[in-house]
């Protein structure tokens, strides 16, 4: 069989940046609204700065407002909370994304509770999850949103198609599962107390793998053919350098599957793609006015 197609979500990314710049720009034009992205960091972890960095240089390259706010490692949570707040009262703010992981002292739940749900543009408030889960308008988590589009982009109407989430996260699997049922997808989620996942895995047309362990999913767990969409970002040694690798055993999969998203460059640069796509969503309904790009 012949080697699976690679799903380029850089390239993906690149046309969804290109098509939000044209609406920014027609928003700014007809409109004079210039939607504005606020950015929480906490401390310094090196990983969370490379993330806020890069949200920050995409907002501002599609033509939107950005606001990279730093709190020093020991804020309090009160602080944290206080500096939401303040954002939320913002009228030019219009998506607030807290960077996680936040700093043992705060509660992750508490601060996201605080950001108001209209410009939770992670989607990780509980009334925005709710949303999702009774089909309702709403803003939803980034990386699944992200990786519905390539997999319409990839198969066309996923419709019937036998789907596998292994993982069941709140930021990732969940809305995952969901998302791909409203695609009409019929939807397993597997986690780390599922009997036989490489069985499980098997079964699955579409493969997403969001675990967090390295190279987990071995080539032979795939169904042939397949479409294996890799969410992990694991760091590892090798041969004495840090290398990124995925949930998934890229090679070993790739000699099976359809079609495999590489990381990098598969589901990350969409994720940030969907974060900006979802800040002009909430600009959009925070002035009353249409949101054109079919999401
Ligand atoms: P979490 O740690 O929150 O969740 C991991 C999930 O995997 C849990 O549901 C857990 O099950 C399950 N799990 C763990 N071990 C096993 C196992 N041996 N067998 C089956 N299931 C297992 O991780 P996230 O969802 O936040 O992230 C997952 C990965 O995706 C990470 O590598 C993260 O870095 C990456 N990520 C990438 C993004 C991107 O943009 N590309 C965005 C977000 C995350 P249980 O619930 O039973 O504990």
């Amino acid at each position: 069989m012949a080697e699976a197609k690679i799903i380029d979500g850089a390239a993906h990314a690149k046309a969804l940046r290109a098509e939000l710049a044209a609406e920014v720009a027609r928003l700014r034009a007809e409109h004079g609204l210039k939607p504005g992205l606020a950015v929480v960091l906490v401390g310094e972890d090196p990983a969370s700065q490379v993330y806020v960095r890069n949200k920050v240089r995409f907002a501002n390259e599609a033509g939107m407002a950005s606001r990279d706010v730093r709190l020093p490692a020991e804020a309090s949570e009160e602080e944290v909370v206080a500096a939401v707040r303040r954002l939320n009262a913002d009228p030019d703010i219009h998506g607030i994304l807290v960077q996680m992981p936040l700093p043992r002292q705060i509660d992750a739940g508490v601060v996201i509770a605080a950001i108001d749900p209209a410009k939770d543009v992670d989607g990780f408030h509980d009334m925005n999850a709710g949303r999702l889960l009774a089909g309702r308008p709403g803003l939803v988590p980034c990386t699944p949103l992200g990786i519905i589009r390539l997999l319409r982009a990839s198969i066309g109407n996923l419709a019937g198609l036998e789907a596998v989430v292994v993982g069941r996260s709140n930021i990732v699997g969940k809305p995952m599962a969901v998302l791909l049922l409203r695609e009409d997808c019929t939807v397993t989620v597997a986690h780390s107390h599922t009997r036989d996942l490489e069985e499980v895995c098997r079964r699955a047309d579409i493969l997403v793998a969001a675990v967090g362990r390295p190279e987990m999913v071995r080539g032979d767990w795939v169904k042939p053919g397949a479409t294996v969409i890799d969410v992990g970002i694991n760091r590892v040694e090798r041969e004495g350098k840090t290398k990124l690798v995925g949930d998934v055993a890229f090679a070993e999969a790739r000699a099976v599957a359809g079609a495999i998203t590489p990381v990098p460059g598969g589901v990350g640069p969409m994720t940030i793609a969907c974060l900006l796509a979802n800040t002009l969503r909430a600009a959009c309904a925070q002035r009353g006015v249409e949101f054109r790009l079919p999401l």
